[in-house]
């Protein structure tokens, strides 16, 4: 008999390195808090964009993208960072769709049992991933919500791939998700300024979520500073000119302060108040 104790255990599957930061407080907390936390890149970027040609070129961007998440990472206080193995699938109608390699080619099946490996392994009590929209409709942020929600619901089952060892429950299946009104505020904000927030084109009816859908906040007010050191580590996505840091501090503050969920197993009871903890 296993006698160690479990360790409240969190494990975020994301895309792409940087995926992980506007959840970046939330993976601090746990950390800090004493959990265990594993975050999980499904690709390396491999075809994002590059802020700064000194930085990377199309051939290394992977690697230097393994070591950015790697640092936004360690400055979140989280140790264990994985890779699932797949390509980045590149934005929705580019080539890159197409590689075999890339994760939108890769079979249900290989990707599903990959991950149930991971869950088996892992053992995690909290597993999030991305949204059914994918956040703004990246065919990897899909690609990570499909894959992941069948995992989670056959990790259980010991019939289904008894050759990644015995069954494994996940109890608690979430999404990261942004706010509607968090990009309605970010418009605002900017257009005050004079600037655009990049959110113009978004359809606002399709993505983001109503306040009322969101079952879970997280306040991540005492890890901003971890939170804003993870994202300059990530050099190549947000290096450069970013406009968002032309906000006033008390702004940039507020929007950054909390961090949503959507509990999707087990479904919240209709009505059910808003959670403050990933694992109650
Ligand atoms: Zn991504």
């Amino acid at each position: 008999m296993d006698t160690r104790a479990h360790v409240p255990t969190l494990l975020v599957l994301v895309a792409h390195p940087d995926d992980e930061v506007m959840m970046g407080g939330t993976l601090a907390k746990y950390a800090a808090e004493g959990s265990r936390v594993i975050l999980v890149c499904a690709t390396r970027g491999e075809v994002g964009e590059i802020s700064d040609p000194s930085l990377a070129t199309a051939e290394t961007l992977g690697e230097v993208r393994e070591a950015e998440v790697g640092a936004a990472a360690a400055a979140l206080g989280v140790s264990d960072v994985r890779f699932l193995g797949f390509r980045d699938s590149g934005m929705a109608g580019t080539p890159a769709n197409d590689d075999p390699r890339s994760f939108t080619q890769a079979s249900a099946n290989e990707a599903v049992s990959r991950l149930v490996a991971l869950l088996r392994d892992v053992q995690p009590d909290v597993v999030i991933t991305h949204d059914p929209t994918g956040g703004y409709g990246h065919p990897d942020h899909l690609a990570c919500h499909r894959h992941m929600t069948q995992a989670v619901e056959v990790a259980g089952d010991p019939a289904q791939f008894p050759e990644h060892g015995p069954a494994w429950s996940v109890a608690r299946f979430y999404w990261m998700v942004m706010a509607r009104s968090w990009f309605l505020t970010m418009r605002e904000q900017m257009a005050a300024l004079g600037e655009e927030s990049g959110f113009e084109g978004f359809d606002l009816n399709r993505f983001g979520y109503d306040d009322d859908q969101i079952t879970t906040v997280i306040d991540v007010s005492a890890y901003l500073d971890a939170k804003n050191r993870a994202f300059e580590a990530h050099q190549t996505q947000f290096g450069g000119d970013n406009r968002f840091r032309r906000l006033p501090d008390d702004v940039i503050h507020r929007m950054m302060s909390t961090e949503n969920f959507v509990m999707a197993r087990p479904a919240p009871a209709p009505g059910a108040p808003r959670s403050a903890d990933l694992f109650l």
